[in-house]
């Protein structure tokens, strides 16, 4: 299963520390990196991301946040991957947080709506499950053609269902 989260996190483990094997002065041939992240991902970042970890992880901020005055929050959740762990894991913490915090909950299709394989499928299944606020991000669509169609596209979805948009 592949995650924006998982990658992002090797991503800045790895890439940024300059192609350089951790703890040592050697560099890492461009050719070893993607099945070296791959290790890194199996071992490092999949047991962070069970739904149990996510809630655990979210429910924390959320008493931190209640703890310092905040009575309402925005997150945005990513939609592409098709199985929604995200989604399920976020849906469970506003229900919780609901008698204290209003967790509002944005539809964020990290990879881009468009460029994603089933991308707005998925966060149509998003908003079916309850996500409250049609999300979008067309600069990470291929080309200005499709971020411009991306936008047209979600603001129809969000008329079509009276919701609200968020688009970066
Ligand atoms: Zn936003």
């Amino acid at each position: 299963m592949r995650s924006i989260e998982r990658t992002t996190k090797s991503f800045y483990l790895f890439h940024f520390k300059g192609f350089r094997v951790p703890f040592t002065p050697m560099r890492m041939p461009k050719r070893m990196m993607v099945p070296i992240i791959k290790a890194a991902n199996e071992l490092h970042i999949k047991p962070l991301l069970t739904q149990d970890a996510i809630v655990g992880r979210a429910l924390a901020y959320c008493d931190w946040a209640v703890a310092k005055g905040l009575l309402a929050i925005r997150s945005h959740v990513d939609t592409s991957d098709p199985s929604l762990l995200p989604v399920r894991a976020m849906l469970e913490v506003k229900n919780r947080v609901a008698p204290y915090l209003d967790l509002q909950l944005v539809a964020f299709p990290q990879d881009g709506v468009l460029r994603t394989p089933g991308g707005l499928d998925n966060l149509q299944r998003a908003l079916d499950l309850g996500v409250d606020v049609v999300g979008g991000i067309p600069h990470f669509e291929r080309t200005m053609g499709e971020g411009a169609a991306s936008v047209k596209l979600l603001c129809e979805l969000a008329a079509e269902r009276g919701l609200p948009v968020d688009m970066h």
